[in-house]
């Protein structure tokens, strides 16, 4: 491995450690397909709102974090637009192709039936646009794991009917996570379809969701990163990639930081694996491989939020240039400079279109 971390310049250090600004290169020898961008429809909104303020509302800080966005007018109106004004923002950002998530928390903090049916609903908005713009949208199909046999119907219209590229989960819902054996049936019907499942952080669950909140760490700072180590470590160590060994997954934000510790989890690993009396007294699991191993090969991430050099070349050094997938996180994060930095990455022409273009049409199985 041999890359160098440049000494950030006095206006990178004013600034934190974004780009400088930069032209956008308008003719690249690679498409950028940016791979975690955010959208929604107001009946969900609604939903949520109508949820949040009924007489009894479920202990869910997602549902709260639902209800704080709903009062940011522009944000929101840029997650509801999935037309022309999006994808002339697209252009001005350097941006050919979005693949379009529903945004967190989505149909997971509703009620199963209500969830499942507006699933549906999004998914078939989601469906129009991908049809009316093919070359600039692509979609993941959405949802709501509460209901299992619902989800597993809508993972295969999403995939067989509508075309989708993959599936979106939200992570946790009201504190359960798909490691549990109750929802296998949707990793089974995720293997089977070959959806590749991407789960994007919400705020953690109420029973740990106190000490985050109570210091401003619920989302990006803290709590969205330890929420999705928590989803994809139990999917890990509950065996679900070695019963379902083509179960593929994708995580942002340069894998919540994980790929950096995959060293001391193989080296602690036997703190879980293999243990009697988890998982509520559960049978033992005992793992096939190292936890390295499905980083390396079940599990895929993404760069949302994270244009930054040196984490994005050590994520392709220790995990592969195949596993490392450009995403921007429109709207939360977009930024007009973001393109040009990653043209400007000191990286070889293979890898760099391997980043922005090839690895998402592989794993979204974008060119079918
Ligand atoms: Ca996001």
């Amino acid at each position: 491995m041999s890359w160098n971390v440049e000494v950030a310049s006095d206006a990178d250090i004013k600034r934190g450690l974004a780009p400088v600004s930069r032209p956008i290169d308008r003719h690249p020898p690679y498409k950028r397909i940016a791979t975690e961008e955010a959208w929604n429809i107001p009946e969900i909104l609604e939903a949520q709102v109508r949820l949040l303020e009924s007489p009894n509302p479920p202990d869910d800080p997602s549902l709260r974090m639902a209800g704080m966005f709903s009062k940011l007018k522009p944000l929101q109106d840029q997650l509801m637009d999935i037309g022309e004004r999006r994808i002339a923002r697209m252009d001005e950002l350097g941006i050919d192709k979005q693949l379009l998530l529903l945004t967190a928390p989505g149909v997971q903090v509703l009620e199963p039936d209500e969830g499942t049916s507006l699933a549906r609903l999004a998914n078939d908005r989601l469906a129009e646009a991908c049809r009316r713009f093919p070359d600039r949208y692509a979609g993941l199909t959405v949802f709501a794991p509460q209901n299992v046999k619902g989800a597993v119907a809508e993972i295969e219209r999403g995939m067989k009917t509508l075309g989708f590229n993959g599936a979106v989960l939200n992570s946790h819902f009201r504190g359960r996570y798909l490691d549990e054996l109750e929802f296998w049936p949707i990793i089974e019907a995720l293997e089977a379809y070959d959806a590749a499942l991407y789960i994007h952080p919400t705020i953690p669950p109420a029973a740990w969701s106190q000490p985050y909140e109570f210091r401003g760490f619920g989302g990006a700072l803290a709590g969205f990163t330890h929420e999705v180590w928590m989803h994809t470590m139990g999917l890990i160590f509950s065996g679900a990639f070695d019963r379902f060994p083509n179960f593929r997954l994708v995580i942002g934000h340069m894998g919540e930081a994980m790929p950096l510790l995959l060293y001391r989890f193989d080296w602690m690993q036997s703190n879980a694996d293999g243990k009697e009396g988890l998982r509520g007294g559960a049978p033992a699991v005992k793992l096939k491989h190292p936890v390295s191993y499905y980083f390396k090969t079940n599990i895929w991430i993404t760069t949302s939020g994270q244009g930054w050099e040196p984490s994005i070349k050590y994520c392709m050094d220790v995990l592969g240039p195949d596993r490392v997938i450009y995403a921007m996180d429109y709207p939360y994060q977009q930024s007009a400079d973001e393109v040009a930095a990653y043209d400007a990455f000191d990286m070889s022409p293979e890898h760099k279109k391997m980043l922005m273009q090839t690895n998402a049409e592989r794993v979204f199985r974008l060119t079918r």
